[in-house]
């Protein structure tokens, strides 16, 4: 535990607290963990219970239970949050982003670990690799398995993920996720079960890498803009534009498309049936909205593949957005993002494609 700090500004409030004595000067990496709850700090009544308390334990607790993690880093934690990651909202993530961008500043941090619920890590990992302005590595983690569970995964998660922040080659590769030994990059990875350890898959590509026992073996690199090369940036934002997502089905009416609109959606993403499809009042409500100046993404709620430009649904004629690989509540977040930008739908597609 020599290695090991902590700091909690959980509410704004700054503190210091130090279990074992702060870090000594060492060739170590030095790595920030940023603790936002999730089940991976969950808590049961027993450890066969079924149900559990969300982000019980802190960061402290969390880092203390992971064996030999000072011998990766020189680690110092941070609670940002305390939430189960169902409640993740914009503030929470500008909040995280601008504290990911400020450690990241500082000279002597080398790469920061993000602990975070499952149920929207797909989406926050998304959210930081668009808007993170560093190449330095950046890695969420979480477990499907509370903290008190026999066989908790939090503990192995958090090793790996620190030996991957610690990794010079992840560094430039935007934020990555780290679950049950298989690296993730932030734009393919979905959840893909309710409960079971092997619970994260990065459709569409297949992972960025696998990491056992802190060891990790690189694949592919990733071709899309992120990190510095992202051209969005939350430093001047406090808040970000409404986007809703709607999920198609048989006999969808317009009527929560109008709802959504009424609330003052900017945006509308489509989990549509197989390419993106809907209904003829669903289509019809959508080309109004787009028409009206409210951006459209058609996406789908299938696990893989990729909706293109007008295939059965002609994007041209009623100004659509496509979203090719991304599932949609990726899609909601690159919009989100871009229109702090712009509202033209063209310029938006360009964004689908690059990022
Ligand atoms: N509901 C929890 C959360 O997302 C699930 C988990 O962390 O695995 O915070």
């Amino acid at each position: 535990m020599a290695h090991i700090k902590y700091r909690s500004i959980v509410l704004g409030m700054t503190a210091l607290a130090c279990a074992g004595g702060f870090a000594q000067a060492s060739n170590l990496p030095d790595i920030r963990v940023l603790a936002t709850g999730g089940t991976i700090a969950g808590a049961q009544a027993s450890a066969t219970d079924y149900g559990y308390k969300s982000g019980a334990y802190d960061v402290r607790a969390l880092l203390e239970a992971v064996p030999n993690l000072g011998q990766l880093a020189v680690i110092t934690g941070e609670q940002v949050a305390s939430i189960g990651s169902q409640d993740m909202n914009d503030e929470i993530w500008l909040k995280l982003a601008k504290r990911v961008n400020a450690v990241l500043a500082e000279p002597d941090t080398d790469g920061v670990l993000i602990t975070h619920g499952t149920d929207t890590l797909e989406e926050t990992s998304y959210f930081l690799s668009l808007v993170t302005k560093s190449d330095k590595p950046v890695v969420m983690v979480g477990a499907m398995r509370p903290a008190t569970a026999i066989s908790a995964d939090g503990p192995g998660n958090i090793y790996n993920g620190v030996a991957v922040a610690a990794d010079p080659r992840a560094k430039g590769k935007g934020t990555l996720v780290v679950l049950n030994d298989t690296i993730h990059y932030a734009r393919n990875v979905m959840k893909t079960r309710t409960t079971s350890v092997q619970a994260f898959q990065s459709l569409n590509r297949g992972p960025a890498g696998v990491v056992h026992t802190g060891k990790a073996s690189w694949f592919e690199p990733m071709d899309k803009k992120l990190g510095k090369a992202s051209d969005f940036s939350i430093d001047e934002l406090d808040e970000l534009p409404r986007v809703d997502i709607l999920y198609a089905h048989a006999n969808m009416s317009a009527d929560l498309i109008d709802a959504a609109i009424r609330n003052g959606a900017r945006g509308l993403v489509i989990a549509g049936v197989g390419d993106g499809n809907m209904t003829a009042p669903a289509l019809d409500a959508l080309t109004r909205a787009a028409k009206s100046g409210i951006v459209v993404v058609r996406s789908t709620r299938l696990a893989e593949g990729i909706v293109l430009r007008n295939n059965e649904v002609n994007d041209d004629e009623k100004g659509f957005v496509a979203s090719g690989e991304l599932n949609p509540p990726k899609s909601r977040v690159l919009l989100q993002l871009a229109l702090t930008k712009t509202k033209d739908p063209v310029a938006i597609q360009k964004m689908f494609y690059e990022y």
